[in-house]
């Protein structure tokens, strides 16, 4: 048996997919002693690209360095990897940082990775992991961490090898059934139908009604396939960001909303609208928990929340 740091490298696609089934792939062959955590780092060299989710494992497997290296070629092929612009942007990147076993240095393969002793994103997560190994350069991994700059890499999450586990997006929808469930309730013992002079406030509630029902059809003609109820993003999924989804980042959320909002203003439901207006709030915490999802997932998820600001509402909220 022998110890090696496997790097992980992913910008393009589900990134954290990527890794995950990288990181399950693996135990095929050997045993995945430690996981560190997850990482987003701005790219080095090459083209423009969109940023990078990094990690690192510790496997311990009977394969010597250079059959390892052609699983983890296998892998990365798998994974949909084209080699086209050197240092471009990749589904997955697999390297062999660091062994226990002796130094490599051929033209195919090199152990201790040149990269190993000189960037952030390599040095981060292998301290985590493996602090005392000796990186490219001779010195340890922590020693290394001391000496590399201020390279921008920033901790995205601590536990996240594990796939599948759905329970919390479950609980985000059955809260949202029961929300939806109550504001019918109260609409339905707190309302009246408009008589032949509708006041402002029913005027109002036709207007929002309008809104929503624009927004929320658009935006679910817009999503297709990748669409979900779940607030996690779904495998092979993607990220849409056209229509109504480059105005607002939640358009289905804002127009539900306003489409509940707008009908207890018609039905004159006090108790619905302030249920209407809570669904907002409910939403907010909702598109939070899945915003951190799609953030770890998909390269271009930080620099989309940039562009498009508003979460709900064009222009409001
Ligand atoms: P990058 O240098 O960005 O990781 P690639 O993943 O395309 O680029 O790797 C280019 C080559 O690096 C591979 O074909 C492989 O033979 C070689 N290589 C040398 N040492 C290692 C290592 N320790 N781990 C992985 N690949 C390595
Ligand atoms: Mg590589």
């Amino acid at each position: 048996m022998t110890k090696y740091a496997v790097g992980f490298g992913s910008n393009l696609g589900n990134r954290l997919e990527h890794i995950q089934a990288a990181v399950s792939k693996m135990s095929g062959f050997g045993e995945v002693v430690a996981t560190s955590s997850l990482y987003e780092s701005a790219p080095v060299g090459g083209p423009e690209q969109d940023p990078y989710l990094n990690a690192v494992v510790v496997l311990q497997t009977d394969l010597i360095a250079e059959d390892l290296l052609g699983a983890l070629q296998s892998i990365e092929s798998e994974r949909g990897r084209e080699r086209r612009a050197r240092w471009g942007p990749r589904t997955l990147d697999l390297d062999i940082l660091v062994s226990e076993g002796p130094t490599i240095d051929t033209p195919d393969l090199s152990i201790p990775h040149s990269a190993s002793g000189e960037r952030r994103f390599v040095l981060e997560p292998l301290v985590e992991v493996w602090p005392e190994v000796i990186v490219s350069g001779g010195m340890t991994a922590t020693g290394a961490l001391a000496t590399v700059g201020g390279q921008d890499v920033e901790l995205l999450a601590v536990k996240w090898a594990q796939r599948g586990d759905r329970h919390a997006g479950r609980y985000w929808v059955a809260g949202q059934l029961i929300w939806f469930l109550a504001t019918g309730v109260a609409m339905a013992f707190d309302g009246s139908l408009p008589g032949n002079d509708p006041d402002p406030s029913r005027l109002i509630g036709g207007l929002l009604i309008l809104i929503g029902s624009v927004l929320a059809y658009t935006s679910m003609r817009r999503l297709g396939p990748g669409r979900t109820v779940l607030p996690e993003p779904i495998p092979g999924g993607f990220l849409v960001e056209t229509g109504s989804y480059s105005h607002v980042r939640h358009p289905m959320y804002g127009g539900v909303s306003l489409l509940l909002t707008g009908t207890a203003l018609v039905l004159d439901s006090i108790a619905g609208v302030v249920l209407g207006i809570g669904l907002f709030g409910f939403f907010w915490l909702k598109s939070g928990y899945e915003e951190r999802q799609l953030r770890i997932a998909y390269p271009g998820y930080a620099a989309y929340r940039r562009r498009v600001p508003r979460r709900f509402i064009p222009f409001v909220l």
